[in-house]
Parts: C-alpha cells; sequence; structure tokens
C-alpha cells in the first residue's frame, strides 16, 4: 500500500512531531466547523434526532448558500459540513427544489454545493465535508471530486435498537446496511469520517464490534479518515428528549475499548463539543483528535466556544496538551494516494493559491 502522510503545523509552525519530542507537549487538533442545514426532511425518525419534528428550511439557492460561506468564513471556519436528512431524494419538495435550481436531482445539487465551497475566495480555504448519510454508488462517483471527505457514522454495531426507541423507526440504519455505504465510499475511493453513538440503549460490546469492522473497511481500503464517538445529547423535540445524556465516565470507557480494538493507523475522536473539560481524561483514555467543533450552523451561532476553547487551552497547557486548529481537510491518517482528496489531487488552488499538493513529499501545504 502506498502511504502518505500529512504533516500539521501549530502556531509557532513547527510540525507536531518535533513540539511532542522536542519538549514532550501532546498535540490534539480540532477543525472548526460550520454547519449548512440544507433541509431537515428525513424519510426516517430516529429517537435522539429532532429533524422530522422540526420545521425545515427550503434547500438554499447558490446565493443564500455563498451567503452563508461568507458567514463561515468570518467565523473563522475551515470546514463546511453540509447536513441533511436520508432517503428524500423522491421527496417531490426536493425534486421540484433541485429541478427549479436547474440540477437533474438532489446529488448533482450537492455536488454543485460542494464546488461553490472549494471556490469559495474567503480569507482562508474552506473545505466541504457532506454528511447526508449513505450515498448511492454511481453519484458518489460524480461528488469524488469535489468532496475531500464524507462523515458516514455507523452509529451502532447493536441491531437490538431495531426494537428500541433509538433506531425502532430507522430500519435503514443496521449495522450491515451502515457498513455496505462504507463499503461503496471506500471502492470509490473517498475518505469518511465514521464512528459510533454511545449512550443510545446500545450493548457496550457493541463499541468494539464496530471498531473492528471499521479497521477491517480501513485494511481493504486505506480511506477511513477517523473514527469518531458521540456521546448522546438528548434533543428537544426528538422521541429520547427526556432520557439523560451519556455519562462522562461511559464516554471514557468507550474511548478505551475502541482504541485497544481500533487500527492503530486510525485516528480515534471523541465528540467533546459540549464536553471540553474531558480533553486531557479523554487524551489518557487514548483520544487522538478533537475532530469538528461547531463554531456555527445555519441555525445559530456557538458564541460561548471561542472563550470556553481559551479557557480550556489555558488549562490544558499546564497539563501539557497543546490545543491547535486543523487547516487541511485531512488529519494525519495515513493514506493510499488514490484517496487523497478528489479536489487536492495535483494541488488545489482556491485563486489565492493557499492550498497546494507538494509532488515531492506527498504533504499537502498551507
Ligand atoms: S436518518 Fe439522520 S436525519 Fe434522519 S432522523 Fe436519523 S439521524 Fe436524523
Amino acid at each position: 500500500m502506498e502511504l502518505y502522510y500529512f504533516h500539521e503545523q501549530c502556531d509557532d509552525g513547527k510540525k507536531d512531531s518535533e513540539q511532542g519530542s522536542a519538549s514532550n507537549v501532546r498535540v490534539v487538533y480540532y477543525t472548526p466547523d460550520y454547519q449548512v442545514v440544507l433541509t431537515r426532511r428525513c424519510a426516517y425518525v430516529c429517537g435522539y434526532c429532532n429533524f422530522t419534528n422540526t420545521p425545515s428550511p427550503l434547500p438554499a439557492s447558490r446565493k443564500q448558500f455563498r451567503q452563508w460561506l461568507r458567514t463561515a468564513s468570518r467565523l473563522g471556519a475551515r470546514q463546511v459540513t453540509l447536513t441533511a436528512g436520508e432517503g428524500i431524494t423522491g421527496q417531490p419538495e426536493i425534486v421540484s427544489t433541485t429541478r427549479y435550481y436547474g440540477f437533474e436531482g438532489w446529488y448533482d445539487y450537492i455536488c454543485c454545493l460542494c464546488r461553490l465551497v472549494l471556490e469559495h475566495n474567503g480569507r482562508e480555504p474552506l473545505y466541504p465535508q457532506i454528511d447526508i448519510g449513505s450515498i448511492p454508488f454511481a453519484d458518489l462517483l460524480k461528488m469524488r471530486p469535489y468532496s475531500p471527505l464524507i462523515k458516514l457514522m455507523t452509529h451502532s454495531a447493536d441491531d437490538s435498537l431495531q426494537d428500541k426507541p433509538a433506531h425502532a423507526k430507522a430500519p435503514h440504519k443496521t449495522f450491515r446496511q451502515r457498513l455496505a455505504a462504507l463499503e461503496d465510499a471506500g471502492q470509490v475511493g473517498m475518505r469518511v469520517a465514521t464512528g459510533i453513538m454511545i449512550g443510545i440503549g446500545e450493548n457496550p460490546d457493541s463499541w468494539t464490534r464496530a471498531a473492528e469492522a471499521v479497521s477491517k473497511s480501513h485494511h481493504r481500503h486505506g480511506n477511513i479518515e477517523h473514527f469518531i464517538i458521540k456521546p448522546f445529547q438528548p434533543m428537544r423535540f426528538s422521541a429520547m428528549g427526556n432520557l439523560p445524556p451519556a455519562s462522562d465516565e461511559a464516554l471514557l470507557s468507550a474511548i478505551r475499548a475502541v482504541r485497544d480494538h481500533l487500527d492503530t493507523r486510525i485516528p480515534l475522536v471523541a465528540d467533546l463539543q459540549d464536553r471540553l473539560h474531558l480533553v486531557p481524561a479523554a487524551m489518557n483514555e487514548g483520544m487522538d483528535d478533537l475532530g469538528d467543533l461547531r463554531i456555527g450552523s445555519t441555525e445559530h451561532i456557538n458564541f460561548d466556544l471561542p472563550s470556553a476553547l481559551d479557557a480550556v487551552k489555558q488549562s490544558t497547557t499546564k497539563a501539557g496538551i497543546q490545543i491547535c486548529e486543523r487547516k487541511l481537510p485531512v488529519s494525519r491518517t495515513p493514506c493510499r494516494k488514490s484517496v487523497l482528496p478528489g479536489a487536492c489531487p495535483n494541488g488545489y488552488d482556491n485563486g489565492q493559491g493557499k492550498l497546494a499538493l507538494s509532488p515531492a513529499s506527498g504533504n499537502i501545504c498551507l
């Protein structure tokens, strides 16, 4: 397998490996993310999600979308996540809106939005992440040139959830079907952020089963960007909105269990958006990366995040941990050349020459 390593730089310009060896400082990265909710329509009802119980916007026009990109840039985002429900391609509102905008269908519309993100001429380059569930094989092929990363959570390896509130009305969330979607992405050669949600009624044994299955997929295709552990957080207007959130202890034991069974080449991400105080403990259990930290979305701006992050940075510095912003659309995962981001296999220039692939080293450089 031909492997490439991507190096990040912290504010002082040293590569993370240099940073760590020089001063024993452990470095952990996060990606400032702006979420664009394209529609809250969904053909299914997961117990932990409120999409189908809340009003949905119409999918955005190009003009509206460009305005959101400007907002994302002003907020300091690096990544724009395009979010929508699943199984909606045939819904009348989606069909008529996308045709009105001049597209053949939903996935052509998504391709266009990804291109707009890459072409956005803001302060810093932006890159898209698609979070719209499983995507048909033919449409994955169309998207590959424009999408460095798709997010496709397996959610859980425990299929008993199909009889519990979490997935009773989400027949598409069996583990077999989610792995099949991962396999399609692997065959197309798209980088995938995947993972599980914990605290939704699953058996803890399923955490390691998911880690092992994803490791096998990475061994076959070399395209897993990172494995995310997302703790359950009750959402208003969802079927599980009255249940308690996953405990910090459960999250830490899930991190430990998954790290023990996950391919060591796959970075482990814990979603600590609302639990930043856990950074040192999560790193001690095996967390490698903070993944996406949502600085805002088309529905609200997270005004508290910058100050919360500053406070955590100060406290973690004392513990020998440096929290840095990720500037690239990919992490340090060793990956096959064939799954380099489609948008930048030979260098991607957003008009300011800020992102380029170095042919000599195979690294993406800013
Ligand atoms: S499939 Fe996704 S969008 Fe639809 S209800 Fe489940 S989690 Fe929400």
